[in-house]
């Protein structure tokens, strides 16, 4: 296909908000215009939802919650999930190019994500009648038993680098629990979120179960983590936009799971394979050009083996060609300018405040035809000391730092030693070790021998910084449903 052809697929994408199964602009007609990060060229646009449309939307969610959808069987409702999960799989070519020019990742990645999102509806549909009570011995006397009851309407607040599985991460156990959702899709990344809404439509969602307010976290976000009927706020986001929305949502008591920020670890030990060492921390810290909460943006190498990662590392990192998500490039673009300026001064920083060694990268790129894209390359810095800015904050962005340790017993020390818990790594073949780290180490994944091992059965969450609650795998569905006992006096 020729290229115009092909990048046409996604662009003049005029979208409208989703409320109570309607199509519409926002009340003071006020829109966002949304950008290729690649080019810089603008390929659609969409409403910026004010407070009284997400109070709109709230109360038909709400409405929604007391109709048809209560009245349908669990069976039928996990029915509906599995068919918007095969109707996402027939529409995923055009959903992850729309994906990619809306993101700037790789074709290959968000054709990852349209896969990793319709298998959130698969696995959840199969759960949506399984979620059941216990029955509680309390003598002859007595009949005690529990109910799953869904917590009610729930809030989706989205981050840009991964819009639409963390739209599906969070909406499909919500909707297997019987609640209703209302989802606040990044402002630079919402067009699959809002085209979401067509695909559950298709597959027989009742109206007002999902509702999409495109728009502002200052405004429509913040309109909708306060409203009193939000029961439960799913967040994904930076640590300091979770922690206002926790306080906000402590104004009525609605529950809420905070997937925050990452400063992950990936220790390669010197007894490692080291070819999958070196393939792991490439795709730990390089996918989706380092804007991965969960990437795995320190590596804690043993110094036997420094030299040789080094070498290794930086012979693939010179070869990795940056271009347009659409062309497949080994990286893509960072989403925004801005994104480019935080990444850039993080770099500069380690430079002069603490006169890092920059190994390979460090350093804006502007591939032909591409010069008002995103693009920064791909960087190693070397031998960081732990308390450099660029190993204790989330810089989000192609930026791997390295730290040497001259024994495997000052891993976990190493591991441990910033403000984040996401995930952590380990590459070696003691499986002793391997699993004494996983034991110490203080992060909601530990990957051994594979960063980024497991995938939608495997529950994921935070500690410290990183967050609170667990989404993905049957975890995920008790911030959706509460227990009510019930008990009668025979
Ligand atoms: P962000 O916190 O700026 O924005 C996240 C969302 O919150 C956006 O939809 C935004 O519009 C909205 N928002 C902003 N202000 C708000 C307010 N006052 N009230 C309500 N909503 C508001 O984060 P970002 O820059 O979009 O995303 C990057 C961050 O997300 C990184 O820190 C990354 O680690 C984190 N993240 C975490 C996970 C995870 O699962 N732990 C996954 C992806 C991203």
């Amino acid at each position: 296909m020729p290229k115009t052809e092909r990048w046409s697929v996604a662009e003049n994408l005029d979208l409208k908000m989703v409320i109570g199964g309607k199509r519409l602009e926002a009340s003071n007609g006020a829109r966002i215009e949304t950008e290729d990060p690649a080019t810089g060229r603008v390929i659609g646009s969409f409403p910026a939802a004010t407070a009284d449309d997400v109070g709109r939307a709230v109360e038909n969610s709400r409405a929604a919650l007391k109709g048809e959808w209560r009245s349908m069987t669990p069976t039928a409702r996990g029915r509906v999930l599995a068919r918007a999960a095969a109707i996402l799989r027939r529409e995923a070519d055009r959903m992850a190019r729309i994906e990619t020019l809306d993101s700037g990742k790789p074709l290959r990645e968000a054709r990852g994500d349209m896969e990793t999102s319709a298998s959130y509806f698969e696995y959840y549909a199969g759960m949506a009648d399984k979620l059941q009570g216990d029955s509680i011995p309390l003598g002859p006397d007595y009949m005690s038993f529990t109910l799953h009851e869904p917590v009610g309407v729930t809030a989706h607040v989205i981050p840009w680098n991964f819009p639409l599985t963390t739209t599906a991460r969070g909406v499909a156990p919500a909707l297997a629990a019987g609640c209703t959702a209302v989802v606040k899709p990044a402002a630079l990344t919402s067009l699959t979120s809002l085209l979401m809404a067509d695909i559950l439509d298709e597959a027989g969602l009742p109206a007002g179960v999902y509702n999409v307010v495109s728009g502002h976290g200052s405004e429509a976000g913040a309109a909708l983590v306060a409203h009193p009927d939000i029961a439960h706020v799913t967040f994904t986001g930076s640590v300091r936009t979770g922690q206002g929305i926790m306080k906000t949502a402590a104004d009525h008591v609605a529950s809420v799971t905070l997937e925050l920020g990452g400063k992950s670890p990936v220790a390669v030990l010197a007894d490692a394979d080291l070819d999958a060492a070196v393939e792991g921390t490439l795709k730990a810290i390089y996918m989706n050009a380092g804007q991965v909460c969960s990437a795995g943006s320190r590596l804690v190498v043993e110094r036997k083996v420094h030299a040789e990662m080094m070498e290794r590392l930086v012979a693939r990192v010179s070869a990795m060609q940056p271009g347009h998500g659409l062309d497949d490039a080994a990286i893509g673009p960072l989403v925004s300018a801005d994104q480019v300026r935080i990444v850039a001064d993080y770099v500069d920083d380690a430079r002069r405040a603490n006169s890092l060694k920059v190994l390979v990268g460090g350093r804006r790129l502007a591939p032909a035809g591409m010069e008002k894209g995103h693009f920064y390359a791909p960087t190693i810095i070397d031998d960081a000391p732990a308390d450099a800015r660029v190993v204790q904050e989330e810089i989000f962005g192609p930026v791997l730092t390295v730290q040497i340790i001259d024994s495997p017993e000052e891993v976990v020390a190493i591991a441990n030693g910033t403000p984040f818990g996401l995930c952590a790594g380990i590459y070696t073949r003691d499986i002793s070790r391997a699993m004494a780290f996983a034991r110490d180490v203080d992060a909601g994944q530990v990957f051994i021998n594979q960063y980024f091992a497991g995938g939608v059965p495997t529950p994921f969450g935070g500690t410290k910084l990183s967050g609170f609650g667990r989404e993905k795998g049957l975890a995920a569905l008790s911030s959706y449903y509460r227990v009510k006992c019930i008990t009668t006096r025979l």
